[in-house]
């Protein structure tokens, strides 16, 4: 069938990027799909993806390498600077004789023109040890495990069978032929194009048109309903006048917030790390020194109390906080749309280019918006509005104290202050996970982020304390034995299954990993599938439920707007489970499959 108009002609056969990677295998067109300009392609192994065409290339582009395999240049690497590195030493056999060349940004840095030769090998089961099979526990000695210790002994219909892909070096090849194959270096680059966004999360334009509205406004209904006597959902307190709503000099602090912890962000001190790859394979740098710029700002509130500033103007304008907050939150946004769409295409985020002005000011176009060095996501992410949440709760504090004559604040609000601390800093501690997260990875940077950071996190968040403010709730001590041990356990979770995952993705061949299990994936990357990552599928959503518990609990029984937060979470973090699924089935493919045929559970064991 020919498809016309287009590079690309169904049955030929031509060097496809295997998705999320910069690896290109061999593949065959099947069919073309105008609406969303992709190919259906199926590669050698009989995985059938959908790609663009900027990821596919003529194969009269790769010629076979005149290079004497002595003199490859993969075999000159150190295993630690390849990007299609796996963790795993197969010991599984050839029976594949498919064959990639892969060039990793070959044109921007000449020593990277090195070509690292990989292949496609069956691997004979996919759940094996990390690292090495002599880490392997003798209590797993499982079927599974069985046939991975000893692959060459099965038979030939089995591994076609059991086969599942992973790329290995050539180096590890023994009697295998290689047919090898590197990408000439073309003359021209070629024009990178943002692929256009047809999956529409969130209930596409209407969904987000509506969010955008919605949200806004169940903050600020939240914080009206918190301030009453009756904090009833159900109860209709009086609307506020508009006049309380608005204040020039509020904004103005407002903005002298944000313009504070953006000197501090600049502040040259800190250590600076790279994030993880681009599309285009490269790293930007970010500078971690939220830990300082939290010091410098409690040393920064000190003074300014010191100096008799009364901190419960926190409290007494928090209404006119948010609505000021809400307006930089909507300035940001508007900027960050105007400006995507002068972003460099293939830096784009891959879910905020729909063409529709709503969806993608929503969703955010650009992956890392940055105004020369200064990443604006970034800075948004951890900075004003996590700091700003820790300030209005001990803003609380003190009006607790003032409202209701107290020397101390009361255990409950003390509670509430020392769980949230506790989860800030160690985000703040452990600033440099924050960049594999799905929003620093994956989302652009639009209202839904911009909005989450500035208004929704500080004013929802503290949504407890502020409750406490106006109804005290009398705690005994088994309950705060109780509710304390609660957030223990929660967070014991959350910090280590994110530490497991944070520090596997940066170095697979960490040793205090190599005692848990992995499923090899066809991108070269690993899934973690043993200790907490085989309980559930995203054991740090557990922790963070769990701990989202304990700190609505020290605010009684009495309304359930003090667990507003938990129920929040539940949604977000079950739609986000879905979200990321996608992402990972898309990216993993069949190990995916595997994967989740082995965790059967997504973040509550036995339950969901
Ligand atoms: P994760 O940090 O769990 O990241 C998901 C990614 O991890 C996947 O896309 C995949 O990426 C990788 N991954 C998934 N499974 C495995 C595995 N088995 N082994 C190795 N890697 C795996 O998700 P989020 O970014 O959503 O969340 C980060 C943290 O932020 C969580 O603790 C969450 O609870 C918290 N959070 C809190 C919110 C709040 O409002 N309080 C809101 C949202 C999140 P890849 O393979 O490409 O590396």
């Amino acid at each position: 069938m020919r498809m016309p108009s287009t590079k690309f002609q169904s049955g030929d056969t031509v060097m496809g990027r295997w998705p999320g990677s910069s690896l290109f295998y061999e593949v065959k067109v099947l069919s073309y799909d105008a609406k969303n300009q992709l190919y259906t392609v199926i590669y050698k192994d009989g995985t059938e993806l959908e790609l663009r065409e900027a990821d596919m290339k003529n194969p009269t582009g790769f010629k076979p390498s005149r290079r004497s395999r002595s003199r490859s240049p993969s075999r000159r690497r150190s295993r630690s600077r390849s990007p299609a590195r796996t963790t795993r030493r197969s010991s599984s056999r050839t029976v594949s004789s498919t064959f990639i060349a892969e060039t990793h940004n070959a044109r921007k840095e000449p020593k990277l023109k090195e070509v690292l030769e990989v292949r496609l090998v069956p691997v004979a089961k996919p759940i094996e040890n990390n690292i090495n099979n002599k880490h392997e526990k003798t209590e797993e000695n499982d079927t599974a495990n069985k046939v991975n210790e000893k692959p060459a002994e099965m038979e030939p219909e089995k591994k076609v069978v059991e086969s599942r892909y992973n790329l290995r070096h050539r180096k590890d090849d023994g009697d295998a032929k290689p047919a090898e194959q590197t990408e000439e270096v073309e003359q021209k680059p070629a024009v990178a194009t943002a692929p256009i966004t047809t999956e529409l999360e969130f209930g596409g334009r209407l969904g987000v048109f509506c969010m955008t509205l919605l949200l806004p406004a169940t903050v600020l209904g939240l914080m009206v309903v918190c301030s009453q006597e009756d904090a009833s959902l159900m109860s209709s307190p009086p609307l506020p006048a508009l006049d309380s709503l608005w204040d020039l000099q509020v904004f103005g602090m407002v903005v002298l917030w944000l313009l504070f912890q953006a000197l501090l962000y600049v502040l040259p001190v800190g250590k600076v790390v790279e994030g993880m790859p681009l599309k285009n394979g490269e790293r930007l740098k970010y500078r971690m020194n939220t830990l300082y710029a939290f010091v410098l700002t409690v040393a920064a509130l000190g003074a300014a109390v010191h100096h008799k500033i009364d901190l419960g103007y926190i409290h007494s304008h928090f209404l006119q906080l948010a609505v000021s907050s809400l307006l930089c939150s909507v300035l940001l946004s508007v900027y960050l749309y105007v400006r995507s769409r002068w972003a460099t295409q293939d830096l784009l985020a891959p879910g905020g280019n729909s063409g529709s002005v709503i969806y993608d000011f929503f969703m955010g176009s650009e992956l890392n918006p940055r105004i020369k060095g200064f990443d604006l996501k970034y800075f948004c992410e951890l900075r004003p509005g996590l700091i700003g949440w820790l300030v209005i709760n001990a803003a609380m504090a003190l009006a607790e104290m003032q409202l209701h004559h107290l020397d101390y604040p009361s255990p409950a609000m003390i509670l509430v202050n020392c769980f949230h601390l506790l989860y800030v800093l160690d985000a703040f501690w452990h600033e440099e996970g924050v960049l594999s997260y799905m929003d620093i990875t994956h989302d652009g940077f639009g209202f839904m982020l911009a909005f989450g950071d500035l208004m929704w996190v500080p004013f929802t968040f503290s949504l407890q304390a502020y409750y406490l403010v106006h109804h005290p709730n009398h705690l005994s001590l088994p309950w705060i034995v109780g509710i304390v041990t609660l957030n223990v356990i929660g967070f014991s979770i959350f910090r280590k299954a994110n530490s497991q995952k944070n520090c596997f993705r940066r170095n697979p061949s960490d040793p205090t990993l190599s005692h848990l299990k992995t499923i090899p994936t066809a991108t070269g990357k690993s899934l973690l599938v043993s200790g907490l990552w085989g309980l559930v599928r995203h054991p740090n959503y557990l922790g963070d439920l769990i701990m989202a518990l304990a700190w609505s609990l020290p605010c009684g029984f009495t309304h359930i707007l003090p667990y507003f937060y938990v129920i929040y979470l539940s949604i977000l973090l079950v739609h986000r489970e879905a979200r990321d699924e996608a992402q990972c089935r898309r990216k993993y493919g069949s190990a995916w499959d595997d994967y989740c045929r082995e965790v059967r559970y997504r973040i509550i064991p036995r339950v969901y």
